[in-house]
């Protein structure tokens, strides 16, 4: 058996950019539409070097993960990186008090090294199911600002727009408060306008503030037909008790554990009655070894299982998962963002133009993640550096 590449040393770096014509709303990083707005957002690069000189690369949008890396570089340091799960395991048990912040990204860019290894695409690696990805457009949260998605009315044509581009389907973030009876009006106008020609989620992201409005929204996606319902309400996503007793009361399929981090805790939610889809993402739950387990897990459940999010790790994992509907652009908006840094150079960015005239967007074809990041602007826009030997 040939002998697997041993990391060597670990670089994060820390880099901004701007997002276009969106501006801070005074709540962390949540920004608004604002035209002619600037938004600052920090994203992470992860470097791992190797002793064989194959270099495992990755670019994320959450520096708290990248933050917990100091916790395990050690971990995996001087390993073998083609032993993931071992690797998986040690981190995850080392994270066990900080939500196992950190495991995903390893994980990522452990796979992007064994795809260089063995000269193949990862989702090839993990069986290879398909080669293009139906995907949604997933809208920026609403907005008060005209030309941005400041109405029902404009929530449904901009979801026109999207049908137009191809789309065969569209997810509406709402606005992140306000009142609950201008998203039932939005539920009704997007449905009216569009409604059996696409696939129509919604996401809450938890912003009701009781159970009772959770269950009179889903009482206006029932009558309009909606795909699923997304973390409703203020619990942020973590009562399978709840879930379970909207499900009782809410004819939409639901969709869950966003918000409930690695393999373990969405077994137990799904089979507490919780939810009808599952959801993983690869930064939050374990990287691609752990959303392949969650996918497993769900395949023998009969669940689906829709990744969080976008980037080209969750493309090659969702590949390789046939329990799995839709790909998420994420975040779109008539007249702002991108919401990540654009620094993948080969055209696997995420941004409203990505669609295809399938309906689809493709899967890298090259070794390991398939990409390469445009380190020129990730250096030239740093604002933080770590190296681990
Ligand atoms: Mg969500």
């Amino acid at each position: 058996m040939p002998q697997g590449p041993k990391i060597t040393s670990i670089e994060v770096h820390e880099f901004t950019f701007d997002v276009r014509n969106m501006a801070p709303q005074g709540r962390g990083e949540q920004a608004q539409y604002v035209k002619g707005g600037q938004s600052k957002r920090t994203n992470v690069a992860l470097r791992f070097h190797t002793d064989q000189g194959i270099v495992g690369e990755y670019v994320n949008s959450r520096v708290t993960d990248a933050a917990a890396i100091r916790l395990i570089a050690d971990l995996v340091i001087d390993r073998d990186a083609l032993e993931r799960e071992n690797i998986y395991t040690d981190t995850k048990r080392a994270t066990q008090q900080i939500g196992r912040l950190g495991v995903g990204l390893v994980d990522i860019v452990l796979w992007d090294i064994a795809g260089k290894f063995h000269d193949a695409p990862i989702y090839q690696l993990l069986g290879g199911h398909r080669r293009r990805l139906p995907a949604y457009a997933s809208t920026w949260n609403g907005d008060e600002t005209p030309g941005g998605l400041s109405s029902p009315e404009a929530f449904a044509d901009f979801a026109e727009h999207c049908l137009e581009l191809r789309y065969p389907a569209y997810k509406i973030h709402p606005w992140r408060d306000g009142s609950v009876q201008r998203d039932i009006d939005t539920v009704l106008a997007v449905a009216n306008r569009v409604g059996g020609k696409m696939d129509l989620m919604w996401d809450a992201a938890c912003k009701y503030e009781t159970l009772a409005d959770a269950i009179k929204v889903g009482h206006a996606l029932d009558e309009a037909g909606y795909y699923w319902y997304e973390d409703p309400y203020k619990d942020t996503g973590m009562s399978a008790f709840g879930h379970k007793k909207l499900r009782e009361l809410v004819k939409t399929p639901l969709l869950m554990t966003e918000f409930v981090r690695m393999l373990e805790p969405h077994v137990d939610f799904a089979l507490a009655g919780g939810t009808d889809f599952l959801r993983a993402d690869p930064d939050f739950d374990g990287g691609i070894t752990g959303v392949m387990k969650i996918a497993h897990a769900g395949e023998g459940l009969g669940l689906d299982v829709e990744i969080h999010a976008s980037n080209v790790a969750r493309r090659h994992a969702m590949a390789a998962i046939r329990n799995s509907n839709y790909y998420e652009v994420a975040l779109v908006h008539p007249d702002a963002g991108p919401h990540d840094a654009q620094v993948v150079l080969n055209g696997f960015g995420d941004d409203l133009a990505v669609i295809g005239a399938d309906g689809c967007v493709p899967v890298p074809e090259g070794p390991g993640l398939g990409v390469e990041y445009d380190w020129d602007y990730i250096l030239k826009n740093q604002t933080s550096f770590v190296e681990y030997r």
